[in-house]
């Protein structure tokens, strides 16, 4: 079962009205409230609250969820799986891991 995703403009693999590239396929669960957005600005417009980052300590939690095939990464291996889904092959935006200290904290 597929986790319920939040997002502006969400399409069914995940893109939002911020990121809607063919890579942009990965939805981030929020540290702070436990829910998938499809990106941080999501969670800005609709969340309500401020987002809190992951901290290294957790990251063995699942948070990233591929929107191709419905696979949640734990942290880390989203963080090692070099923007490939390691289940379904799907390509990630390489551009994300710019991102990720909006999600993750410094590893
Ligand atoms: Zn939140
Ligand atoms: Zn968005
Ligand atoms: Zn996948």
């Amino acid at each position: 079962m597929r986790p319920p995703v939040r997002g502006l403009d969400l399409d069914p693999q995940t893109r939002c009205a911020h990121w809607h590239s063919d890579l942009d396929v990965i939805a981030i669960k929020m540290a702070c409230c436990g829910t998938y957005y499809a990106c941080h600005d999501c969670h800005a417009a609709l969340a309500g609250h401020p987002p809190r980052v992951w901290a290294v300590e957790e990251f063995d939690e699942p948070a990233v969820l591929c929107g191709a095939c419905g696979t949640e990464l734990s942290v880390s291996a989203y963080l090692a799986c070099g923007s490939r889904c390691p289940h379904c092959g799907a390509g990630f935006n390489p551009g994300c891991h710019k991102h990720r200290r909006l999600y993750f904290a410094a590893g």
